[in-house]
């Protein structure tokens, strides 16, 4: 059994089947999945989902993409959320400099803001960052003051970077990226990370690993990462998901 420790079931490109296939993730060898918010009401429906079906937990929060969209109010909205029974992160949240859909200093605020709302519910947060690098782990680094803990989501950065997050305690999670043919700079990352520290995900509807790429992306996909990755450490899937189920559970504080 796997687990995918993000995606987004509630996008609109699930609204035909989402019922089919969220039953049918046991019988594809998925044991759980993580369903991530990226605005108010994607977080809502995270929340929705978790209440409906037991092998789906929820995270909540405002990605930079919708970083304008925030207000004290909105982070209030957050914290009362936060209470139900299957919220288990803060996420995804973060700096997003490739598409700048949110202007630069409403992200850096927002994702600051998130993150000590996280510190002051005790929970994880999931960081999404694009073409940000330095700037996402300077406001993480200022922010961890020992109790922050976290996960960088289809991490895309360096061994290097991996490894100075590993130090502020992070955890590094990879997706359908590693099957890429061009993914030289992913792979090494995936063979470097210590193995308790790995995580693995689809991010689906998008990123779709091969053989699938350009299709929908599924749950069910993150064996494609999971092979791959098993194939570049030289290790078999089972010890692979042995590990990055663990990883995960222990992060999220899943039982
Ligand atoms: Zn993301
Ligand atoms: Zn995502």
């Amino acid at each position: 059994m796997l687990i995918d420790s993000h995606v987004h079931l509630d996008d609109e490109r699930f609204d035909g089947d989402r019922d089919i296939l969220i039953n049918s993730l046991k019988d594809n060898k998925i044991e759980l999945v993580i369903n991530i918010g990226a605005d108010m009401n994607s977080s809502m429906s995270s929340i929705e989902l978790s209440k409906r079906y037991d092998n789906i937990y929820a995270a909540i929060g405002v990605h930079p993409h919708s970083a304008s969209e925030m207000t004290e109010k909105t982070l209030d909205e957050l914290r009362e959320m936060s209470k139900e029974d299957k919220v288990i992160a803060i996420g995804e949240i973060g700096l997003d400099y490739y598409y700048d859909n949110s202007p630069r200093d409403i992200q850096r605020k927002w994702f600051r803001e998130q993150l000590e709302l996280a510190k002051e519910l005790d929970l994880p947060v999931i960081i999404h960052s694009r073409d940000a690098t330095k700037e996402t782990y300077d406001i993480i680094k200022e922010a961890q003051d020992g109790t922050l803990r976290g996960v960088l989501h289809c991490f895309s950065g360096s061994v290097e970077v991996a490894m100075e997050y590993i130090k502020l305690g992070f955890y590094i999670s990879i997706g359908g990226t590693v099957t890429f043919k061009n993914a030289r700079v992913v792979r090494e990352v995936a063979e470097a990370v210590p193995l308790d520290k790995l995580l693995i995900e689809t991010d689906c509807p998008y990123l779709t690993p091969e053989p699938y790429r350009g299709k929908r992306n599924e749950p069910m996909f993150v064996k494609y990462v999971a092979e791959k990755i098993a194939e570049i450490r030289g290790i078999s899937v089972e010890e692979l998901a042995k590990s990055t189920n663990k990883n995960t559970k222990e992060l999220f504080r899943i039982k």
